[in-house]
């Protein structure tokens, strides 16, 4: 994770400084020099100078790129890069004629967490969660990111039912293996836990993403009603 205040964006100044104090020199030259022949040494600077700034430049855009993504609290992947990710493994799943499994997932009495722990252990406690969901993920195009507020989501692509009950599952454990205590949980355990909707399905042509995300909201929802701390599918 990137913090904002570690991109450099003085080299753009300090590159058109001396690219500026180059090219002068070079003009200067240049016209002093009785046979017009080009100044080799300073034209071989203007090069170099050039190639280490581009080079600066594309480190820059991917520091800020990385940035864009990330979700500042927890490090991990946030709503807009999840949006990203979703839309282009629909499409594709559209073309292949494949699935694309979902996992929404929310933490259990977590306001009761931060009326009785306080504001920054509940930032603590989400941080925890949400490195050890983006932990799970084992596959590649697998990613976890925070969906909203206490609210995780992970797009599992090429993943059907049976694939997003196992990662479900092992999400649930591996939060409650955490052992975060909360002994103000509306879940009896006296730990912090989460419960989670999942779904899966194979993306027909004109229709969007909406419809995945719904059912997955559905299954969360009917979690919290069956007593929370488990997966709906
Ligand atoms: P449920 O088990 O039904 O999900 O109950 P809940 O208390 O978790 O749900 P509710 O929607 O009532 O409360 C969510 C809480 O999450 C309230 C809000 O203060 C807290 N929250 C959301 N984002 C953050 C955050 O970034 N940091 C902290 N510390 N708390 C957050
Ligand atoms: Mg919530
Ligand atoms: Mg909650």
């Amino acid at each position: 994770m990137f913090e904002p205040g570690s991109v450099d964006f003085s080299f753009d100044t300090q590159f058109q400084r001396s690219y500026g104090e180059l090219v002068s020199r070079v003009i200067e030259q240049q016209a002093e020099l009785a046979d017009h022949q080009l100044n080799e040494q300073l034209l071989k600077a203007l090069i170099r100078e050039f190639v280490e700034s581009e080079r600066q430049l594309a480190e820059a855009h991917r520091q800020l790129l990385t940035i864009s993504r990330t979700d500042a609290l927890t490090g991990i992947a946030n709503r807009r890069w999840f949006d990203e990710v979703l839309t282009a493994e629909w499409s594709r799943a559209v073309r292949s004629g494949g699935v694309i499994g979902l996992l929404l997932m929310d933490i259990d009495s977590f306001k009761l967490f931060n009326d009785n722990y306080g504001h920054p252990a509940g930032d603590d406690c989400l941080r925890k969660v949400a490195q050890t969901v983006s932990g799970v993920m084992h596959r590649s195009p697998d990613l976890a990111a925070r969906y909203g507020g206490e609210e995780l989501v992970c797009v599992l692509p090429e993943t059907n039912l049976a694939g997003v009950d196992k990662v479900g599952h092992e999400i649930l454990e591996a939060v409650r293996a955490l052992r975060l205590p909360h002994a103000f949980s509306k879940v009896p355990d006296g730990i912090v836990t989460v419960s989670i909707g999942g779904a899966s399905l194979s993306p027909t042509p004109g229709s969007d993403p909406g419809a995945l995300l719904k059912q997955a909201d559905a299954m969360l929802y009917q979690s919290k009603e069956n007593g929370r701390n488990r997966l709906t599918l």
